[in-house]
C-alpha cells in the first residue's frame, strides 16, 4: 500500500459571477485570494484560488466562476458540502453575522456546525475546532461526499489513500460515515454520507472535484499506480502550475484529484503579495492582454 495522503489539498466549485463570490469568501469568511488565474483549459473565464496567507494545501478553496452557469443540483455522485475549522464558541457570532437564524447550528459527532449557502448556493459549513485560529476560519475540517452506495468510496478512500474508518452517525435517514487520513495534515476529514436523493447536477453552487495531497511527484506516482492496479482510470499527471495534478472518478461518481505540495502559490509571485495580481501560465502570457480585456471584474462586489 502507498503512502497514506496528509489529508485535502483542495477543494474546487462553480459559481456564478466572480464579483460576489469574492465579496463572500474574503469580505465574509475572511479568506485570502491567494491566486487569481485563468482557468487553464477556458482562458476566458477565471480561475480564483482562496485559502491562507501563505496558500498552504488543507487551506484551498478555488473556483471557476461562470457569469451564466445555470444552478447545479445536489445529489448522488457530487460532493456536498465543505467545512472550514473555526474557533470554539464562534458560531453563534458567526450566525449573526452571515445572517443565519439558530436552526442552521446541528451537532455532528459532537462537534457544533453551522451550515450556510454562499451567494450562488454552494452549502458551507463552519465546524467548532479547538485547532483553529482565535478569529476567522482555518485550514479545511471536512468535506461531505454524497454517494448512493458508499461501501465502493470508502474503499478506494481506506485501501489506496490511507484513510481510516473513525465513526458512523445516523440523523434520520441518513448515515454519515467519517474517515480520517492517517498520513498526518490537517484538513483530514472525509464523511461519506448515505441518504436517499436524485442524480447531482454540475453547474453554479456546486463542488466539481475535490483533491487529496501528494507530499510530491514520486508519492503521486506511488498513488497513480496502486489506483491503476486495481482498475480506476487515472489520468497522466497535468502541469497546472502550483501542483501537478492528476484525476480519476470514484466508484460513486466524484471526481477525485490527487495534488502535489510542491511547487505551491509562491512559484510565480512574491509570497507577500500573493493573489494582487493576474498570473497566467507561460502559454497564455503572450496574449495576456486580450485574456485581461475579457476577463470580468472582480471588485465591483454587491454584497
Ligand atoms: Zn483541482
Amino acid at each position: 500500500m502507498p503512502n497514506p495522503t496528509p489529508g485535502l489539498h483542495h477543494v474546487t466549485a462553480i459559481s456564478g459571477p466572480p464579483a460576489r463570490n469574492v465579496g463572500f469568501y474574503t469580505g465574509d469568511l475572511g479568506l485570502k485570494l491567494v491566486k487569481r488565474t485563468v482557468n487553464f483549459d477556458d482562458p476566458g473565464t477565471w480561475h480564483l484560488y482562496y485559502g491562507d496567507a501563505a496558500g498552504s494545501p488543507g487551506t484551498i478553496l478555488t473556483f471557476f466562476p461562470f457569469a451564466h452557469a445555470a444552478p447545479g443540483r445536489a445529489g448522488h455522485g457530487g460532493a456536498l458540502a465543505f467545512a472550514y475549522i473555526t474557533a470554539p464558541g464562534s458560531l453563534e457570532g458567526w450566525a449573526t453575522a452571515l445572517g443565519n437564524g439558530p436552526d442552521a447550528l446541528s451537532d455532528r459527532f459532537g462537534a457544533r456546525v453551522l451550515s450556510l449557502r454562499d451567494p450562488h448556493g454552494q452549502r458551507v459549513e463552519l465546524i467548532e475546532d479547538s485547532s483553529a485560529p482565535a478569529e476567522g476560519v482555518g485550514a479545511f475540517h471536512s468535506v461531505t461526499l454524497w454517494v448512493a452506495d458508499p461501501a465502493a468510496t470508502v474503499r478506494v478512500l481506506t485501501d489506496h489513500l490511507g484513510y481510516a474508518e473513525t465513526g458512523t452517525e445516523r440523523q434520520g435517514d441518513a448515515e454519515r460515515i467519517r474517515l480520517t487520513a492517517t498520513g498526518g495534515g490537517p484538513a483530514a476529514i472525509v464523511d461519506v454520507l448515505r441518504q436517499p436523493g436524485a442524480q447531482a447536477r454540475s453547474g453554479a453552487g456546486s463542488i466539481h472535484h475535490i483533491a487529496f495531497r501528494a507530499t510530491d511527484n514520486a508519492h503521486q506516482d506511488e498513488l497513480r499506480e496502486a489506483l491503476m492496479a486495481v482498475g480506476h482510470r487515472v489520468t497522466p499527471r497535468i502541469d497546472r502550475q502550483y501542483f501537478n495534478a492528476i484525476y480519476f472518478r470514484e466508484p460513486g461518481g466524484v471526481l477525485f484529484e490527487i495534488a502535489t505540495d510542491p511547487p505551491g502559490f509562491a512559484v510565480d509571485e512574491a509570497p507577500a503579495t500573493l493573489g494582487t495580481a493576474l498570473k497566467l501560465p507561460p502559454q497564455y502570457e503572450p496574449h495576456r492582454a486580450r485574456i485581461e480585456a475579457a476577463l470580468p471584474p472582480l471588485e465591483t462586489a454587491a454584497r
